[in-house]
């Protein structure tokens, strides 16, 4: 599969198109950004960790019967993924009280949620990600009645099967965020699943393994993530 111009330029992916344009090439950056782009900073091997990540994800998740866009990795930082048509909606499953949820409802740090929260957001930068509802997504076409209802369901059903395997790793899943599109007819998972965009603590200390590392400036960040992956059993390249 030829390599051909980027197509979208994200915050720490860069899409090419290929030869074939139902397939793109993704490649993971090491950019790592936080507060709608604010704060960017390059972290060694970041790219390359959240590259084998999402591709382990993504693969328990067609374990599990769960469409997604990964098809092959290609290479330690870039992967082929389905060509989707975006939704342009966030969708969030919070486990654990923590991140905005305390900020907007005062809701007490670490406390358990059940059943887990539900919430969709506008991905718009500008905007900062305002969080929105079925009603807004209906109103302006963002998508019809029935992606609405598949994207919570598809949402909570990769919770049940993500929480269990972090659980088997020593590791809470706090809370995450997906992006769905449609590929011929049919909503696919896109984007990624990566400690960018999940909270995952330590079970025991909770300590924070993921971005929050990054945007709290704690260090240690990709290390964090290495550490995850680890305990996963996601193989990664040694560090040269
Ligand atoms: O900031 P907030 O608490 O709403 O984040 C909830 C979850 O969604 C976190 O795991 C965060 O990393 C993720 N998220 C994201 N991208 C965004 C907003 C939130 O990955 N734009």
């Amino acid at each position: 599969m030829q390599k051909k111009q980027a197509i979208y330029k994200g915050k720490a992916k860069t899409l090419f198109e290929t030869d074939d344009p139902s397939y793109l090439i993704v490649e993971f950056r090491d950019d790592t950004s936080a507060f709608d782009g604010e704060k960017i900073v390059k972290l060694s091997r970041k790219g390359l960790v959240n590259n084998h990540f999402s591709e382990f994800i993504m693969g328990k998740l067609e374990d599990a019967g769960i469409r997604t866009h990964q098809e092959k990795r290609l290479s330690d930082t870039e992967s082929v993924v389905k060509h989707l048509d975006m939704i342009p909606v966030e969708c969030v499953v919070r486990n654990i009280a923590t991140g905005s949820l305390c900020r907007r409802l005062g809701t007490e740090q670490g406390i358990d949620l059940h059943p887990p929260i539900f919430e969709f957001f506008l991905k718009d930068d500008a905007l900062h990600d305002p969080m929105i509802n079925a009603s807004h997504i209906r109103t302006f076409d963002w998508a019809s009645e029935d992606e609405v209802f598949n994207m919570e369901q598809l949402t909570r059903k990769i919770n049940e099967i993500l929480k269990p395997l972090f659980h088997d790793a020593g590791l809470l899943l706090v809370d995450y965020k997906l992006e769905f599109g449609r590929f011929n007819g049919q909503l696919v998972l896109g984007d990624e699943f990566t400690p960018d965009g999940c909270r995952l603590w330590d079970s025991k200390t909770r300590e924070s393994l993921d971005k929050d590392r990054f945007r709290k400036d704690l260090g240690n960040v990709v290390e964090a993530y290495e550490e995850v992956a680890h305990r996963l059993g996601v193989a990664l390249p040694a560090a040269a």
